[in-house]
């Protein structure tokens, strides 16, 4: 390759890379291929992983996989445009149904990912002159969503609804939309769905929740935070509008949103990146229709994963009593062990790697500086021993710790 010029501002790239490493924030890949359950390779090496967002554990699943399959051989491996095109295959129709009716909702808009589904969803509803309100945990596709808006975005305290309320009752704003994770992504807990519905009926608000982590998993059927709160079928709010991914508990890829008629009909008229990106290939519809099927009779798998979330958190106890760090509160399949500072995050992480064991360390900024955590994410494919197999891991780490300190 040809050299830079010496004063090009691209001379600063390595510098800023190096910046990253010296803090303990550079990112770094691994080649991961999948073996059996919660079994990977990284890099070759054989892991028992804790990070995955597969919760019930069907990207493997042979009726999805044979579904792909099947899918390929009907309909090949690309869509060929866009959906306002030619890219709106009967697979990907057929699937938005099939939602709607799961979900209890009048209507589904299926993206080709999640990220692109909310970072073009909140600007076709709010733009300058609009107010946003958006919980200080809200993942990073809800904020680039707010952002690319350009309405006024103004960030609550997390979770805290007395601060929302006051900055709804200071807007001057007409059009005031409140973004809300339904579970958050880094902490597991759960948003007050109810209270936030409540105010937004009390200021003229709609609701937009990213559902990513609750889909598939909370409420009857695994039919989302949205029915476990009881807002959907008859219930369902025309001031709500629910997203969800389908690359997490439904094992295979893709965003929606569903919500009223007259939304959605909107958001088909103006999300960008529905109408200007290649619509997903139909086999992969094909697989998401099989996954609806097994997410809805999933009650036996979600069981198993609520049976592993209480023996962890059980095992985790006395992890925490023996160190002080913090395991914050959450009945979802996120399991944040917050151990404060960077390096310490990397040097567990560093060390159940060691052991055979894949918990990914968090950092800023991901999340807020001084949290540094563990992000253990569970799922039904863990087995009991897995488990037992963490919790004995961490405890030989901090022996040896207090071992070294003593
Ligand atoms: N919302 C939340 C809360 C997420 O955690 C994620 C993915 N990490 C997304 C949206 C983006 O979804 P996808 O990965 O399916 O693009």
């Amino acid at each position: 390759m040809k050299a830079l010029a010496a004063n090009s501002w691209l001379q600063a790239l390595p510098q800023q890379v190096q910046a990253l490493r010296d803090q303990h924030l550079l990112r770094t890949r691994r080649q991961v291929a999948p073996q059996t359950g919660a079994h990977i390779t990284v890099n070759g090496q054989p892991m028992l992983q804790f990070c995955s967002n597969d919760y019930l554990g069907l990207s493997q699943h042979p009726a999805l996989v044979a579904a792909a399959r099947h899918g390929a051989m009907e309909l090949g491996v690309g869509a060929g445009g866009s959906p306002m095109v030619n890219g709106h295959s009967t697979a990907n129709a057929e699937l938005e149904e099939a939602l709607a009716a799961y979900l209890q909702l009048p209507r589904v808009l299926y993206f080709y990912a999640g990220f692109a589904t909310n970072v073009s969803v909140i600007p076709a509803l709010v733009g300058a002159g609009d107010a946003i309100f958006s919980d200080a945990l809200n993942h990073a596709s809800l904020i680039d969503g707010c952002r690319l808006s350009r309405a006024s975005i103004q960030p609550y305290a997390h979770a805290d609804l007395a601060d929302l309320e006051r900055l709804l009752a200071a807007s001057t704003q007409a059009r005031k939309l409140v973004v809300s994770d339904a579970v958050f992504s880094m902490d597991g807990d759960s948003a007050d769905i109810a209270g936030l519905l409540a105010l937004c009926e009390r200021y003229d608000a709609l609701l937009m929740l990213d559902d990513a982590h609750g889909f598939g998993i909370c409420g009857p059927e695994g039919r989302g935070s949205l029915a476990a709160a009881g807002l959907t079928g008859a219930h369902a709010s025309p001031r709500v509008l629910y997203m969800g991914t389908l690359s997490k508990a439904a094992g295979v890829a893709g965003g929606f949103v569903a919500g009223s008629e007259a939304v959605i009909e909107w958001l088909l008229q103006r999300a960008r990146s529905y109408t200007f990106a290649t619509a997903a290939p139909g086999l992969l519809a094909r697989a998401l229709l099989a996954s609806v099927a097994v997410m809805q009779q999933g009650d036996g798998l979600r069981a198993q994963l609520q049976a592993r979330i209480a023996q962890l958190r059980a095992g985790l106890a006395s992890v925490v009593s023996a160190t002080g760090w913090q395991l914050l509160p959450s009945e979802t399949p996120i399991q944040a062990l917050v151990v404060g500072d960077n390096e310490r995050a990397l040097e567990l992480m560093a060390a159940l790697s060691e052991r055979g064991i894949w918990v990914p360390a968090i950092r800023p900024p991901t999340v807020p500086a001084g949290t540094a955590r563990l992000r253990i994410a569970l799922s039904a494919s863990h087995t009991a021993a897995d488990i037992d197999q963490l919790i004995a891991a961490l405890h030989a780490i901090i022996s040896m710790r207090q071992g070294r300190s003593a």
